[in-house]
């Protein structure tokens, strides 16, 4: 499979035009997206095909089991640590609060504090406590590691999934032209088990397809289901939209309280890049929390 990188600077060009265009969204912010995204496309292109590791077999995969658990992806360090730098350097020229936790994050470092291999290991495990250690001393921005590191296993991140998804559709027939669609049951992402980010409508028939917060696979989802605690009881899951957030819809479940945004682009000339649709649609955040709501998984832009 090929990365078109240049189409996917042209798309990305074109959805900061339309991010642009929210007033609420400050220019600093859109600045640093706009950047860390480029860093990432770049990153992304460079990455060279891993072996495959061993994955789940197809019945433990059809029972909810991921393809490859987030914690067993890998992501080359050398590379990773160079974008890890480059997101660092690009954070301590945004200056203010957040340039400021970034020169002490830099002496971290230099001081042998902090290393970029254990930030980006506990990206991989989701360790909320060891990032909570650097939340404590960074106050202005207390996710800002996590933020780089994340952001800096992203691409190597992203190369896996995307093989890993493609070497399943091969064993399981399902990238043969008229394959019946798959619609995964188990909430959870199919190729890592991690929670989805948030979700689009796709096709005249309007398909659900969620994209992974971790891996940022997009799966084709069960319509009628809370994706985080599986209710399927239609009386309880609702959704609402916004008069100002024309092309979104928030996904509630009355069950859980979780809520999931969901863009419906398909009657509009408009791109959709998950990651930042979520962006996008930041208004219907805090709407769905005035109602209640809490989203489990964090954007990919809390510093
Ligand atoms: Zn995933
Ligand atoms: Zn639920």
């Amino acid at each position: 499979m090929t990365f078109d990188s240049e189409r996917e600077l042209q798309r990305l060009e074109g959805k900061l035009k339309a991010l642009r265009s929210k007033e609420y969204i400050p220019d600093a912010l859109l600045e640093i997206v706009a950047r860390t995204a480029a860093i990432q496309l770049e990153a992304r292109a460079a990455e060279p095909a891993v072996p495959l590791p061993e994955l789940a077999t197809p019945e433990a995969h059809a029972q909810g089991a991921p393809l490859l658990p987030r914690d067993a992806f890998t992501y080359d360090r050398a590379r990773t640590a160079a974008t890890f730098g480059r997101l660092l350097a690009m954070m301590r020229a945004a200056g203010g609060s957040l340039g400021a936790a970034a020169e002490v994050v830099r002496e971290a470092m230099e001081k042998g504090e902090l290393a970029v291999e254990d930030a980006c290991d506990a990206a991989l495990r989701d360790d909320a406590a060891w990032f909570d250690a650097w939340a404590l001393r960074l106050n202005d921005a207390p996710s800002l590691v996590r933020f780089l590191a994340m952001g800096s296993v992203v691409p190597s991140v992203e190369v896996l999934a995307q093989a890993v998804a493609a070497e399943h559709a091969r064993r399981t027939g399902a990238d043969q032209p008229g394959a019946t669609p798959v619609v995964w049951q188990h909430g959870h992402c199919p190729v890592c088990g991690s929670a989805p980010l948030v979700g689009r409508l796709v096709g005249k028939e309007g398909a659900l397809h969620h994209t992974c917060s971790f891996c940022r696979h997009e799966y084709r989802a069960k319509r009628l289901q809370c994706p985080f605690c599986l209710e399927g009881e239609s009386k309880n899951l609702e959704y609402f939209t916004a008069d100002g957030e024309p092309g979104f819809q928030v996904h509630v479940c009355t069950s859980c309280k979780g809520y999931i945004k969901v863009a419906d682009f398909r009657e509009f000339d408009r791109i959709s890049i998950p990651v930042l649709d979520d962006l996008e649609s930041l208004a219907l955040d805090i709407v769905a929390r005035q109602q209640g709501y809490a989203r489990p998984t964090p954007s990919a832009w809390g510093f």
